[in-house]
């Protein structure tokens, strides 16, 4: 039955993860496997599908329906829509109402959304009894190309996004293509910001690509879509597979977010998660062309690349709590941010590790300059 998914699949990606490598199926119309994927990598046979309330009623029930007929027993989960709901309470709701239907230790939650969604969901599967398996589905192009492989799950608190989370690697990921037709064109399109992130960090090749495939990929065409997010998770997966917890390599994939997530976090979540990483590519590439650490012009040709994605536009956002949100990054250490520095594009600079410690003033020059617009 898997030979099916296989041949039904136009690429499988394996990643590699401590618990066992799980396989990323990506192409057009794969929703249909879901039931064989579901057999032959995370057997159940009660299934919790938990979806937000605006891709739950388009995608989630169809997802829910295919594992009924296929003789699962299944409890459809949905939570208000929006990074908003990406919080403590929500996962609070979603394990109570688990524990209420009776759920088991025997159970699979198969989370049909976008990255708002592999998180949460994946965060109540990473906790759920000590842990129970996820199948993904993601639905946004940011979830597919980013939010679903890797195993990050979590919740945002005030102080800052992602900041109560588990690794939990999923037993598999369904990227079926065509349910980016219903997803706004804007949001397909920040979505895109991520490949551009994984072009510019490790394949310059993967780079020009995105930019040149941009239109087709903004509307949606199916087999393009599925080629562009199938390159982009194998260049994540090799990454992934190499340092799942983030000690070294991963790091790199932060690029951008020092301060992408600083603005996100300032501006209450109510800014796309791909605007806010575009704005910290452009403001980390002016940091490293500043440093002298990143090939003159590289900021240009960033901006070049995610203008046609995103919006340039001035931020709404209150400076000191920017500010703030940038003390607690992740990666501070004694309060001081960090950031991943490109050398060109394409390839990390890696003078003094991973990450390379900026001192205050430096850093909220480049955040202030961002927020004003680029
Ligand atoms: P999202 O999940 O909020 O989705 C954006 C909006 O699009 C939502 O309103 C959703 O209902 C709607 N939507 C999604 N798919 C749809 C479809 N096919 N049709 C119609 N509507 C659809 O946000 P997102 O941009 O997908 O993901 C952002 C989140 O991903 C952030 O919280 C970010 O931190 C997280 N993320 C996680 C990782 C990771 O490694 N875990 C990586 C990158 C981003």
């Amino acid at each position: 039955m898997i030979t099916a998914v296989h041949e039904a699949a136009r690429d499988t990606i394996e990643v590699g993860a401590a618990a066992g490598a799980y396989p990323v199926f990506v192409g057009p119309d794969l929703l249909d496997q879901l039931p064989a994927v579901l057999s032959a990598y995370a057997s159940a046979h009660r299934v919790a599908v938990i979806s937000d309330d605006e891709v739950g009623p388009i995608h989630g029930a169809s997802v829910a329906r295919r594992l009924v007929d296929a003789g699962h027993e299944v409890t459809f989960l949905t939570f208000p829509a929006g990074e908003a709901s990406k919080t403590r309470k929500s996962w609070s709701i979603l394990t109570d109402d688990m524990l209420k239907a009776g759920l088991g230790r025997d159970c699979v939650v198969v989370a049909v959304g976008g990255g708002v969604t592999t998180d949460l969901a994946g965060f109540v599967a990473a906790t759920y009894l000590r842990g129970v398996p996820v199948v993904h589905v993601p639905t946004s192009t940011l979830a597919m190309i980013d939010a679903s492989v890797g195993g990050k799950t979590g919740v945002d608190v005030h102080a800052g996004k992602n900041l109560v989370g588990a690794f939990h690697a999923p037993s598999a990921v369904v990227v079926d293509t065509t349910v980016l037709a219903t997803l706004e064109r804007a949001r397909r399109a920040e979505g895109l910001v991520e490949a551009l992130k994984h072009g510019a960090i490790r394949d310059e090749a993967h780079f020009s690509m995105v930019m040149e495939r941009t239109e087709s990929l903004v509307a949606a065409e199916p087999m393009t879509c599925a080629e562009v997010v199938a390159a982009s998770v194998r260049l994540k997966a090799e990454i992934v597979a190499q340092d799942e917890f983030e000690g070294g390599v991963r790091q790199m994939l932060n690029f951008g977010h020092t301060i992408g997530h600083a603005i996100e976090a300032a501006a209450d979540y109510r800014i796309g998660h791909g605007r806010a990483v575009a704005c910290g590519m452009i403001a980390e590439a002016r940091l490293g062309e500043g440093l002298g650490i990143t090939e003159t012009g590289t900021a240009a040709r960033l901006s070049e690349a995610l203008a046609p994605l995103t919006d340039r536009g001035r931020v709404d956002v209150d400076g000191t709590r920017a500010r703030q949100a940038l003390a607690a990054d992740k990666k501070s250490r004694d309060g001081r941010p960090r950031f991943v520095l490109l050398r060109r594009i394409g390839e990390v600079a890696r003078d003094v590790g991973w990450t390379h410690e900026v001192d205050d003033d430096t850093a909220h020059a480049v955040l202030d300059a961002v927020v004003g617009g680029w």
